[in-house]
């Protein structure tokens, strides 16, 4: 039983250690897998930034450029006086073909003309001229109170003219005396610009102006844009900690991935961000293969352990069966030889005293000839509750010998220690009346003979002792049997 659960405990120490073991090494793999993905992360959204602020230079440049060259045509009407809408549309069109010819300007939105009151006076996809005036427009204000501004850009809005999503690129046009006199823009299309840019999932990529509106953004599910008014960064990225107009690199804080760049030439904030919770979803999903493998080879590992036990169980009870005597359940012969040799072993080791008891009934042939062998059988069971109840040290151990006769080994006991224990068992046997079938209970003797060995350093034990146990017990029924004898 005590063997059985050491091996219990030594299994399961075995089994937690390689599972600490294992769930330690993916713990370690999963997190240097963590920090590089958290890491990538960053890198990459500096990288989609610088992107994205290229990508607006170089629509905004080209943008500037057809502007630029659509204006001086405007201008050159505004000398000559022809200053009506179908020359205006004539214009707008013209250049604008002209200029797309190596530029796709155009294919970002469509250009428009105001005249200095506001109103809508040209547009260069042909379409029938509305009653729409841009004088509630943020460019067109700042267009006309500032005379020394070159250009406005923003901010993301719902186009009256085509109902898209658009932010402005505006320019004034001046009259003759180089004075404000309406403006020209270009509606860039939020969704043209969003589809020239790289970004990877989960990342939003926000453009920014000075005063805060946003300019665009490629998550559309936050921001509704109404016609009229623009949305403030800090409305919708309230919880994104960064100081505007500060050129800084990417910046980790436990919510968020922010990689950040300002032009000063544009006067826009350009924003890459990422949740690290999605950063966490996508990661998981991706290592989910790795954590169902280690699942599946720790309920191997579990199943492999359990079936270790059983076949341990299943041999430790045939090695059971083969060295316990089934009539009187005490260790048998074969279980006295591998104990013995231990016994002795140690004995050499430690220097210590050992003896050996050689316990045999007497007049037993009597017994069965009187009650019958199966009430002998009965006595010699009750014999062995008796004198393993007379054995009260842990190592000491008794057997089976054969027949009748019984053998104890008493480990680290000398003759007075043996002496006692022999004069207790013969005290005992006589004195306990076994219980047998149709009759009363009798009350049997046994004789016990004693050999010790002194283990003195140096000197080999002797292993013969049962036989001089076995000498001194026929002693014993020589001299009168109910004792023992050396
Ligand atoms: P002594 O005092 O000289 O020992 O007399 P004894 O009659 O006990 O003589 P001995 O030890 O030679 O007798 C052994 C007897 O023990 C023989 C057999 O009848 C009996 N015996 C041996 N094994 C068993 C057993 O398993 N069951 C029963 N019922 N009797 C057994
Ligand atoms: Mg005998
Ligand atoms: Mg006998």
């Amino acid at each position: 039983m005590k063997i059985r659960r050491e091996f219990k405990i030594q299994l399961i120490v075995v089994y937690l250690i390689s599972t600490l073991f294992a769930l330690i090494g993916t713990g370690i793999m999963l997190k240097t897998q963590w920090e590089n993905s958290i890491e990538s992360a960053g890198v990459t959204a500096t990288k989609d930034i610088d992107i994205t602020s290229s990508t607006v230079k170089y629509i905004l440049s080209n943008g500037s450029k057809l502007l630029d060259f659509i204006n001086r045509d405007l201008h050159q009407l505004i000398i000559e006086n022809k200053y009506d809408h179908l020359a205006i549309q004539q214009t707008i069109s013209n250049s604008a073909s002209i200029f797309s010819i190596d530029n796709d300007v155009q294919s970002y939105g469509l250009i428009i003309v105001t005249d200095i009151n506001g109103n809508l006076i040209g547009r260069s996809d042909g379409q029938p001229l509305t009653d729409i005036n841009f004088q509630d427009r943020f460019y067109f204000q700042a267009l006309k109170n500032n005379s020394d501004k070159k250009f406005v850009i923003g901010p993301l809005l719902i186009a009256r003219t085509t109902g898209k999503q658009i932010f402005h690129f505006a320019v004034p046009i001046k009259d003759k005396q180089d004075k404000f006199n309406g403006v020209l823009a270009l509606q860039v299309d939020e969704e043209s610009v969003i589809n020239l840019l790289r970004n990877t999932p989960n990342e939003i990529l926000v453009a920014v102006s000075d005063n805060n509106d946003i300019i665009f953004s490629t998550q559309e599910n936050n921001i509704h844009p109404n016609p009229n008014s623009a949305i403030k960064f800090t409305d919708i990225f309230s919880n994104l900690n960064v100081t505007l107009g500060k050129n800084e690199h990417w910046n980790l804080d436990n919510d968020m991935i922010v990689a950040h760049s300002h032009s000063p030439m544009l006067h826009i904030n350009f924003f890459s961000m990422q949740l690290i919770a999605d950063i966490r979803t996508q990661f998981f999903s991706s290592n989910k293969n790795l954590i169902f493998v280690e699942i599946i080879s720790q309920i191997i590992f579990t199943i492999l352990m359990l079936f270790i036990y059983r076949q341990y169980l299943k041999s430790e009870q045939t090695r059971l069966v083969s060295t316990t005597d089934p009539l009187t359940h005490l260790p048998n012969r074969r279980a006295f030889d591998e104990r013995y040799e231990i016994f002795l072993k140690e004995s050499a080791r430690n220097n210590s005293d050992i003896c050996v008891l050689f316990i045999d009934i007497d007049k037993f042939k009597n017994c069965n000839d009187e009650y019958g062998h199966e009430n002998g059988d009965l006595v010699l069971q009750n014999l062995a509750s008796i004198l393993q109840s007379c054995l009260r040290r842990p190592f000491d151990f008794c057997c089976r010998w054969g027949g009748e006769e019984l053998v104890v080994v008493l480990p680290d006991t000398n003759e007075t220690g043996a002496s006692n224990v022999a004069q207790q068992i013969l005290d005992t046997v006589r004195n306990t009346p076994i219980a047998i079938n149709g009759h009363a209970p009798i009350h049997i003797t046994v004789s016990i003979g004693i050999a010790c060995a002194h283990n003195k350093a140096h000197v080999p034990i002797q292993n013969n002792l049962v036989d001089r146990a076995d000498q001194a017990m026929y002693r014993a029924k020589q001299a009168g049997r109910d004792r023992f004898s050396f």
